[in-house]
């Protein structure tokens, strides 16, 4: 009798004694304090999951910009796993009306699961998901309970244990450096991304890290979930954890069916983790709706949720007094009670492993709300679907054959292709974009301008921070001409880029030329490089393409991580330009004119260059800015003939630091970053135009109106020579911008002679999130001047 019991339990619950405990793996429980994870030994344990147990796939999606593998793990039941070919190929049709009707779609639905991905700390000091992630795993595969059970029944969960697995170990390595000492719990003093840091999710629509393009191509674009889960963490001082409904704004080409859904999930969740006995969760707080960049799914017929739990000092515990608990947030006060913060946290201990469990209660609700609603998910997934296919207004795009800068034109294409949108070829050589398909409204949301609301917090009152940026044109900010037409226009089958030779000029006109160089498109002139000698050539305003010297550029990197300084190594290395990366020590070294010809400060704050970390903020190495030794050496530099650069809020210490005579007549406080200021100017991420200065090296390529991307940006009243300004009126051209009399005639660019040499003030950010090709070219300019 006891063996045919031990039969039966090892037929329900094949190879579970197998599966190997986080305990017995790692050698601890999971969010422990002080301890942290490996990379290699996460997807180990994976590994090790899918050895004992049937339940559970585990594949290499992709590898990193530093090389690790990016896996996701499948899980569901042993038999939806061995058909998931069926599944996906389920998804794959209801994702399509046009090929699927109501009949045949009523069908699927009844036999389809509902596909939900979770994925884990992008953000690689927000930790606790990943810990998360090897629990939440090892007790789907091992605990038998009806909701589990359920679970794996009707859903195909993909976990994503980290989208950012080199993150997980810069992190780790710098608190096991500093466990023990007076910095534990502090953040690396490097990106925990390769090139953009936190900004890896503000990547979902250019697609420009590999992390990004793997988890689109190998789990998006195949599965098409109905819900993906983004697991984040907030700072330590308000809620405990937030849960969607989102706040207002939310992008008006997100479909109104998959809203209400999230809202139903979020406040589900909500629900659970409260009968849970769990304190401090808030809904509809916090967090808008509005940029795509970190929203792919929300456009491709699914629910995008995320969850942000109060942080620890990484895997340190903290004690939070009830006066340290914040006053006010947006949409909820913290310390009282609303409707949407029923129960709040009063303060005390807060630990990882409180994260954990309130992960371990979100994810499992999460999941089994989308088990009891597979069938209305997956038929709202297709309603989406058909309502996209029905847009009628406008009837589609058009991007003309002839633009000023095919290199451009040809990326916008690719990146609209590359989120799965049907791009056909027009019978004039024009691209066009007819609305009638399954993602009509990506394409719409990445080609219109963005008309975002007036949000101030009260009437007269300062303006309502946006979560993100207020604008994502794409065709403004790549400089390409796009149209919406209300008629139906002639085709004649898919669009295909051209493909022309690497180094080769790919046309040229009187005001341009445009080349391919080492596999990237470099758009306008006049730089570009040999792939094969590494020389640059260079183009004056008239007369022959010349060979100059290839310019010895240095990028300011400071030991505050700063994410533009991040990008701006990835355009650089992008478009093939060399360059060496210098600290502190080496600015004020001097003798900086023998070394480089151009010295780069991305968007930064003054103090940050000037001061940095304060000692004792940060172990000794870490601390210091440049300092006023290092000023002057900059200051000397561009006196022997070198060109500094500075980039949006780094202006600042042009100004203040070097002595360029230009009055900002936005003061850093009135830029307004977070909710206080900005009352007479605020610009969160817009769109605005500028007129240029023709016929100057510094604007060769470039037509004589342009938009720029501002982003709390300075501009200026000056004598010195003016690159770009803003005119008198209509300065908006997408997103968000109070106070345009403020900028109204003010210099958003000044090019500034100091002794032999330049310094060059940009205010706006020329090289925005590597999508701003249009003002590249001022940038690029500005490197061989
Ligand atoms: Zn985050």
């Amino acid at each position: 009798m006891k063996g045919a019991l031990s039969i039966l339990l090892a037929a329900a619950w094949p190879l579970a004694a197998a599966v190997p405990t986080p305990l017995s793996y790692f050698g601890h429980e999971m969010g422990a304090d002080r301890t942290v994870l490996d990379w290699d030994r996460v997807a180990g344990y994976f590994q090790a999951l899918a050895r004992a147990s049937d339940r559970i796939r585990v594949e290499e999606i992709g590898k990193t910009a530093e090389g690790r593998p990016l896996i996701a793990a499948t899980i569901a039941d042993a038999e939806t796993l061995r058909h998931l070919d069926r599944y996906r190929a389920i998804q794959e049709k209801l994702a399509d009306p046009r090929k699927t009707n109501e009949k045949e779609a009523e069908k699927l639905i009844t036999e389809g699961k509902a596909v939900v991905m979770i994925t884990c700390s992008i953000h690689a000091t927000e930790l606790a998901s990943t810990h998360t992630a090897v629990e939440f795993a090892w007790r789907l595969l091992t605990e038998d309970k009806p909701r589990f059970r359920a679970i794996l029944r009707d859903t195909i969960v993909l976990l994503v244990p980290s989208l950012n697995p080199d993150g997980v170990d810069i992190v780790t390595r710098w608190y096991r450096k500093t466990l023990g000492t007076q910095f534990e719990g502090t953040s690396p003093p490097k990106l925990y991304q390769k090139y953009v840091g936190h900004d890896n999710n503000r990547d979902w629509y250019i697609f420009s890290q590999p992390e990004t393009r793997a988890t689109i191509i190998r789990l998006h674009n195949v599965w098409h979930p109905q819900i993906v889960y983004d697991v984040h963490q907030q700072g330590a001082y308000g809620s405990r954890i937030f849960i969607p409904p989102w706040l207002d704004p939310t992008e008006p080409n997100i479909d109104p069916i998959l809203m209400q859904e999230t809202n139903m999930m979020g406040t589900a969740m909500a629900a659970d983790l409260t009968l849970a006995g769990r304190k401090g969760v808030a809904i509809h707080a916090a967090y808008d709706f509005w940029t795509p960049s970190r929203h792919y799914q929300a456009f491709h017929g699914g629910i995008r949720l995320l969850s942000e739990s109060a942080s620890a000092r990484l895997a340190t515990p903290i004690e939070v007094a009830p006066e340290q608990i914040e006053a006010s947030s947006l949409g909820y006060r913290p310390r009282e009670r609303s409707w949407n913060y029923l129960e709040p946290w009063t303060g005390g201990r807060w630990r990882m492993r409180d994260i954990v469990e309130d992960q371990l209660i979100a994810w499992e609700s999460c999941l089994y709300n989308a088990a009891l609603h597979r069938e209305e998910l997956l038929r709202g997934f297709y309603r989406v679907s058909q309502r996209q296919v029905a847009r009628t207004s406008p009837w589609g795009f058009v991007v003309a054959g002839t633009q000023r800068d095919p290199g451009a034109t040809r990326r916008l294409l690719e990146t609209l292709r590359f989120g799965m949108v049907e791009i056909e070829k027009g019978s004039d050589g024009s691209a066009v974009i007819p609305m009638q398909q399954p993602y009509s409204g990506w394409a719409k949301a990445l080609l219109e301008r963005q008309q975002y609301p007036n949000d101030l917090l009260y009437p007269g009152g300062p303006p309502k921070r946006p979560y993100d940026v207020t604008a994502h044109t794409l065709p403004l900010l790549m400089g390409v001409q796009v149209e919406a037409v209300n008629q139906p226009v002639p085709t004649t089958g898919e669009w295909a880029p051209a493909t022309p030779a690497s180094g080769e000029i790919l046309a040229a006109s009187d005001t341009d030329t445009w080349l391919r160089v080492n596999g990237a498109w470099q758009s306008g002139k006049p730089v570009w490089r040999n792939s094969t000698t590494g020389d640059f050539a260079f183009r004056p305003q008239s007369g022959n393409w010349k060979r100059v010297e290839r310019p010895r550029i240095a990028l300011y990197q400071g030991w505050m991580p700063g994410m533009d300084e991040g990008w701006t190594r990835w355009i650089l290395e992008q478009f093939g330009f060399a360059y060496t990366s210098v600290h502190p020590k080496a600015v004020q070294a001097g003798d900086l004119r023998q070394r480089f010809d151009v010295i780069v400060f991305a968007d930064e704050p003054a103090s940050a260059i000037a001061e940095g970390y304060r000692k004792g903020q940060m172990p000794d190495g870490y601390t210091g800015g440049v300092g006023t030794k290092g000023a002057e050496a900059l200051q000397r530099f561009a006196q022997e003939g070198g060109t500094l650069v500075f980039l949006n809020n780094a202006t600042d210490f042009a100004v203040e630091r070097i002595g360029i005579p230009a009055r900002n007549v936005t003061s850093p406080s009135s830029r307004g970053a977070n909710t206080g200021g900005g009352r007479e100017y605020y610009s969160p991420g817009s769109l605005l135009n500028v007129k240029l200065h023709t016929g100057t090296p510094l604007t060769a390529g470039l037509p004589a109106e342009i938009t720029i991307w501002s982003e709390h940006s300075p501009a200026w009243d000056t004598e010195l020579p003016v690159v770009a300004r803003y005119p008198e009126s209509g300065l908006l051209a997408s997103g968000w911008l109070l106070g345009e009399k403020v900028l109204a005639g003010r210099a958003a660019m000044i090019d500034a002679p100091v002794g032999r040499g330049h310094v060059v003030l940009f205010g706006m950010r020329p090289q925005y999130r590597a999508q701003s090709y249009l003002t590249l070219k001022l940038f690029f300019n500005a490197l061989v001047y």
